[in-house]
């Protein structure tokens, strides 16, 4: 089982912008230490008020694209790739200050948000971190995507996808055991992909207006449009694995089991992390 840690917080305030990669607007975030119990909290202002959206499965309101959490119309979109690097680099307790109504995408990847919280350094608390260790599987098919999760000494990934494209295919990925280590050297330089064809009907219908070459990997009929290419040979399936942990980070607390996913996407992950919100408040 996964050794009892006490909770983390990180040593000082950081802060970082950019572009949303939807809305197209500059955004600044400001991560600010945060107290033990208080968990990951997002704030932002919003019709004249400061309003707390935790980082919790049950704030969801939107898996379209990217996962986006709300609470009343304050909503803050794309937080997975800033919330799978808190949870790889054991950040229990921070406030993520958000000056508009989305995440900066940097460069699609989660490696910008991971030198964040190395800037800002790290401790310990005086308080015990809880961890959610499933007992009993639980497995959610839709038509030919799964997702399952069987009991496991620590959080342990496998992942499949497969896309009818020459460049993507059939691809496969494994973490035995999601560490720190794991996460940087495998999982977070994996960036965003997008298909030309659905970019343009993104554009369309006013999404993706931040999207660049910059910023996400774009396919055509014939291959990769990026002139620097790939920075893994299956940087595709690596970056579902880097939207998974952001997903499961919503449970609000480290997770001990084996993740299995076909054909997986936001929707999907947020289900099961449903079931598990369930069944750790039970
Ligand atoms: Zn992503």
């Amino acid at each position: 089982m996964l050794q009892p840690r006490c909770q983390r917080t990180i040593a000082e305030k950081v802060s970082c912008s950019g572009v949303g990669l939807h809305g197209g607007h500059a955004v600044q975030i400001t991560l600010r230490p945060e107290r033990p119990g208080r968990g990951i909290v997002f704030q932002r202002r919003f019709a004249g008020e400061l309003i707390e959206i935790p980082a919790h499965a049950e704030c969801v309101v939107s898996t379209d694209h990217a996962t986006s959490i709300a609470v009343g119309d304050a909503r803050i979109a794309t937080v997975e790739h800033l919330l799978a690097s808190l949870y790889a680099m054991q950040i229990d307790n921070v406030v993520v200050e958000v000056d508009g109504d989305e995440l900066p995408v940097l460069d699609g990847s989660a490696r910008g948000f991971v030198d964040l919280i190395d800037e800002a350094g790290a401790y310990e608390q005086d308080a015990v971190c809880d961890v959610h260790a499933v007992c009993e599987p639980i497995e959610i098919v839709e038509g030919n995507r799964r997702i399952r999760i069987d009991p496991a000494p620590v959080l342990r990934i496998s992942y499949a996808i497969d896309f009818d494209h020459s460049s993507i295919g059939r691809q496969t990925f494994e973490i035995e055991a999601l560490d720190r280590a794991a996460f940087e050297r495998d999982v977070a330089a994996a960036r965003t992909f997008g298909f030309l064809e659905d970019v343009e009907a993104l554009w369309r219908v006013g999404l993706a207006r931040g999207g660049s070459l910059a910023n996400t990997l774009v396919l055509d009929a014939e291959g990769v449009v990026n002139e620097e290419g790939l920075r893994f040979p299956d940087e595709f399936v690596r970056h579902k694995v880097l939207d998974l942990i952001g997903d499961l980070a919503l449970l609000g607390m480290p997770l001990c089991g084996h993740v299995s996913v076909e054909r997986g996407g936001h929707a999907l992950h947020q289900r099961l992390v449903r079931r598990l919100r369930l069944e750790a408040a039970g």
